[in-house]
């Protein structure tokens, strides 16, 4: 049977991926969108999530592409209706929030799939199968874009629950926590706040493991002229490098990878079976570090960030 699926705010991630995902994996389908000030041909298109509540016949699941403040109110009603939920990373602007949602759709017998696109890409499965042979002696994150060119216009990356820096970060975080063959915790964090904002343009982050394995990462969005999204893992049997956020692995220099990169047709494929077995996939382990970094974190004041740079 065919998922039917309504997307809830048609932005920038909603466009360039959900749309044309769906419409590629065999078993789903979009017959809907609710956002307040964009539309999309050929559904039904409604405003908010409470008016595409009225046409609950229309969907059998939602898909959360909002910020995530107030994405809880909306995953919340949609499960309260008896739909699946899927929300876009983070799964929401606090990590216990998340509990609730949890045991909601276990009561309702519906899925709820807290999504980490970088996890679908194509280096993490082979680099997990590397590292599970080997031995690892340190790991080193480097993450930076230019937020003016990632994120024009997006008010709510710097308010709180925004996350700042680690919206992008926490992909990185996504991936290393897919990867590794133990947990990691956080054991230092530096960050760096505009003077005119409520959250980091850039953070540093040390982390520690049981078995006192190192593990660094650099988040900056002051970069221009390119983008770094690199995760560098040295081991005994040589540089492990996934590099393009998750799209090229290699070793050595040598390419580990020739799979296309699929991460939200992955997605997709991922929530059409959890909905057929009415069962979840909830991770919050990325959201946590992130978390225990504003815990843990040393607040040092930068330059005043403007959407227009200074000329
Ligand atoms: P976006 O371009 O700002 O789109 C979000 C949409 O949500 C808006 O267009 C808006 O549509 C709706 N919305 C509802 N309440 C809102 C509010 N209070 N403030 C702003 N918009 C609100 O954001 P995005 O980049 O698509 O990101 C959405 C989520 O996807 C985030 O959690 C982000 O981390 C994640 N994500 C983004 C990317 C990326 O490359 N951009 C990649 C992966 C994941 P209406 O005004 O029409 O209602």
């Amino acid at each position: 049977m065919t998922l039917r699926v309504a997307i809830v705010g048609l932005g920038k991630i909603a466009r360039d991926q959900h749309v044309p995902s769906i419409s590629a994996v065999e078993g789903v389908e979009l017959t809907a969108v609710a956002s307040r000030n964009a539309e999309l041909p050929g559904v039904l298109n409604v405003a908010t999530i409470d008016d595409l509540l009225a046409h609950a016949d229309a969907f059998d699941a939602v898909a959360l592409c909002t910020p995530p403040q107030g994405r809880h109110a909306q995953a919340w009603k949609a499960l309260s209706a008896g739909k699946h939920v899927l929300l876009e990373k983070p799964p929401g602007a606090t990590v216990a929030e998340i509990a609730s949602l949890e045991t909601l759709a276990r009561e309702r017998e519906v899925s709820l799939f807290a999504t980490w696109h970088s996890r679908f890409s194509a280096a993490v499965e082979p680099a997990r199968l590397f590292l599970a042979g080997t031995q690892i002696r340190s790991v080193r994150v480097l993450w930076k874009e230019d937020v003016r060119k990632w994120h024009p216009g997006q008010a709510w990356i710097w308010e709180p629950g925004g996350l700042g820096v680690f919206d992008p970060g926490i992909n990185a975080l996504s991936i290393v926590t897919a990867i590794l063959p133990e947990p990691i915790f956080l054991d230092r964090s530096d960050l760096f706040f505009p003077a005119n904002r409520a959250a980091p343009i850039a953070a540093n982050l040390g982390f520690a493991s049981p078995s006192g394995l190192s593990v660094s990462a650099e988040f900056d969005w002051r970069v221009t002229g390119g983008e770094t999204w690199t995760v560098e893992v040295d081991t005994a049997d040589g540089l492990l490098r996934i590099q393009n956020g998750g799209r090229l692995l290699d070793l050595d220099g040598r390419s580990m990878t020739d799979e296309p990169d699929l991460e939200y047709q992955g997605i997709y494929a991922r929530f059409r079976d959890l909905c057929a077995a009415r069962s979840g996939d909830v991770d919050l382990s990325p959201l946590q570090l992130v978390a225990d970094g504003f815990l843990l974190g040393r607040r040092h004041e930068v330059e005043a960030f403007h959407e227009e740079p200074a000329r």
